[in-house]
């Protein structure tokens, strides 16, 4: 069986090792030794001010909006994962949609001040696949209307726009650590910031709003990171070049042999370096995409349909149409791409979707 992605796991030497410190330490969470560290190597490495390690994806969004979306509506994308509008919904604000880019996939900037009332508090949009959403010109209407931008940036770790990490953009940023992404925790996630006073409310906010050990008069969630995580996290971090380089060889695989007009992919936008967590490839229409997953199903090949469904379409939200979001969430197939995946495998996976496709 080829899945769509196998979760990289590291030597497991290098994880009993921290394990073993673990053990003597005897500390298990509460941001010990190996959450510090993890944001130090991050923080260094990515050249941001602020960075601060969760136990998953979501919950940084959930903080975010806690923070400044305070019950409004939120200027949002149709195509992202779910967890993106269940942030919103959740956290008892309401999603406005606004439809996306037809090329980069990303919001489309030109269709936000027709969405903006006086309700609205922020902008939540993601970086789809790693491809940057338009940095600059969503500040630009963010700057007119006073309103907070948040980047939901699950996809991006390593990916930089204009030569700096794209974590660094936008009022925060938040990334997913979970299993299946580029980096991981096995659960996990990060918030990042740029001003130190949002960083030290972002702080209270993870671990139930305390301000000492005794002082918790401000209201919090529990999202600290655990250590295992950590552990885990900092021994995948050492590996990352042989995790970038392998992945790069594979998508420019599928990039060489998948250059039918019936099968492309999303336009990369100008001045990025992405990361190639995944290979996204749409078909003309429904059925060519449902026969191409067909196919590669009965040769227990397994890709998914990722971004499923447009969120404008989830039950609990206002619907509105948002037809290439919907378009797009119909045509789309994720391909396998993992670092154990094998030549072999890789050119078993082209040849179905070529064959399909004559
Ligand atoms: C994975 C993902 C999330 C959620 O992250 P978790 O760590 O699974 O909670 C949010 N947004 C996007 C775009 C994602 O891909």
């Amino acid at each position: 069986m080829i899945p769509v992605t196998k979760t990289y796991l590291p030597s497991i030497e290098s994880y009993h090792n921290r394990v073993r410190s673990i053990w003597n330490t005897g500390i298990l969470t509460n941001r010990g030794g190996f959450v510090k560290e993890l944001e130090g190597k991050l923080k260094n490495e990515f050249s941001l001010n602020h960075l601060l390690c969760t136990n998953n994806g979501t919950i940084p969004i959930q903080i975010a909006l806690k923070l400044y979306g305070k019950g409004g509506e939120i200027i949002t994308t149709p195509f992202s994962y779910v967890a993106t509008t269940a942030a919103i919904q959740w956290e008892g604000c309401t999603p406005v949609y606004v439809d996306i880019e037809k090329d980069h996939w990303t919001i489309d900037p030109e269709k936000i001040e027709e969405a903006i009332t006086p309700k609205t508090t922020c902008i939540l949009a993601t970086h789809v696949f790693g491809n940057p959403c338009d940095i600059e010109h969503i500040q630009t209407i963010a700057k007119k209307f006073n309103l907070k931008v948040i980047y939901d940036a699950a996809h991006c770790f390593g990916v930089t726009y204009k030569e700096r990490s794209i974590f660094s953009y936008g009022d925060i940023s938040t990334c997913s650590f979970h299993a299946t992404k580029i980096f991981h925790t096995a659960e996990g996630g990060a918030l990042i910031c740029n001003q130190p006073q949002d960083y030290e409310k972002i702080f209270g906010l993870h671990n139930f709003g305390h301000k000492g050990k005794l002082d918790c008069s401000g209201l919090g969630i529990n999202a600290k990171m655990s250590e295992l995580s950590a552990a885990m996290g900092l021994s995948v971090y050492e590996d990352m070049d042989l995790i970038y380089n392998k992945r790069h060889t594979l998508a420019d695989k599928y990039k060489t042999h998948l250059t039918s007009e019936f099968c492309t992919s999303f336009k990369l936008r100008a001045n990025t370096s992405i990361n190639n967590s995944y290979y996204p490839v749409v078909f003309k229409d429904i059925k060519t995409r449902a026969n191409v997953e067909e196919a590669l199903n009965r040769n227990e090949i397994i890709p998914r349909r990722y971004f499923y469904p447009s969120l404008n379409k989830l039950p609990y939200v206002n619907q509105q149409k948002m037809p290439i979001a919907e378009s797009l969430a119909e045509r789309i197939l994720c391909l396998p791409l993992y670092h154990s995946l094998t030549d072999k495998e890789q050119m078993q996976v082209i040849k179905i979707i070529k064959e399909t496709l004559s």
